[in-house]
């Protein structure tokens, strides 16, 4: 899985440089399967329950699921890419949400309070502890700034399979839910309104958006949990 980490967290620091005004989300996702298919791994979501793309691509309102199409990226924007990449039948799964040109100072602390709370999700990822504690810690981060989790949408194992059991939900009670043992692996990703709670599908039936059209944030990493605490499987906060 970290094997599949590595190329993950690549593709996206890829997609993130070249997330530009002008370039269309059907680019990005062009880029993405090329990277990874060049690594000898596969994009998990191409044909996942039938979604066409390799990569989701969510723009603005959307806060995931996006089918990458002619969407021509703007100054302003904010983008969430979320790729998942499978290596020797073993999954990594992340997102980052990127600013595209210069963004408005409420985008920005949306993406920052976003990111934070995924961070504090991690100090929480230790043996010894419950899964409540991921959650709580999301929710508490998110809660403090005035923004919305999206209770509808939640983290989940990962391994062999995308989407394994547990939930792992962006709200939760301290010390609550399964206790946290060395070889468990989630997908930890707070997704978050600047506006209210509420989301809706899209005529597509995948893209989701803010039910009240304000800006969505989405951030996640593949965690392993250890003996010492925890290892991101997708670093893409690093280098
Ligand atoms: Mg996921």
């Amino acid at each position: 899985m970290a094997a599949a980490g590595t190329i993950q967290a690549r593709c996206l620091k890829m997609l993130r440089a070249k997330a530009r005004p002008g370039v269309t989300t059907e680019e990005l996702d062009l880029t993405a399967e090329r990277f990874i298919t060049s690594q000898g791994a596969q994009p998990s979501f191409l044909g996942y329950r039938g979604f066409p793309g390799s990569i989701c691509a969510s723009p603005n309102s959307m806060v995931v699921h996006g089918i990458p199409g002619g969407y021509e990226l703007r100054r302003g924007d904010i983008l969430s890419l979320d790729v998942g990449v499978t290596k020797e039948g073993w999954v990594a799964d992340a997102a980052i949400t990127v600013p595209v040109g210069e963004i408005s100072p409420a985008a920005r602390r949306l993406l920052t309070t976003t990111e934070a709370a995924l961070h504090a999700a991690v100090e929480q990822a230790r043996p010894g502890n419950h899964l409540g504690d991921i959650s709580h810690a999301v929710q508490r981060t998110v809660e403090a700034d005035g923004l919305s989790i999206i209770r509808s949408l939640v983290g989940h194992g990962v391994g062999r399979e995308m989407h394994e059991d547990p939930q792992v939900p962006n709200y939760g009670e301290p010390g609550r839910g399964p206790e946290l043992e060395p070889g468990m692996v989630f997908a930890i990703e707070p997704m978050v309104n600047s506006g209210g709670p509420d989301v809706r599908v899209g005529d597509d039936n995948w893209a989701v958006y803010s039910a009240d059209g304000s800006l969505a944030a989405h951030f996640e990493f593949t965690v392993a949990i250890t003996e010492n605490g925890s290892r991101i499987l997708t670093p893409w906060h690093e280098g």
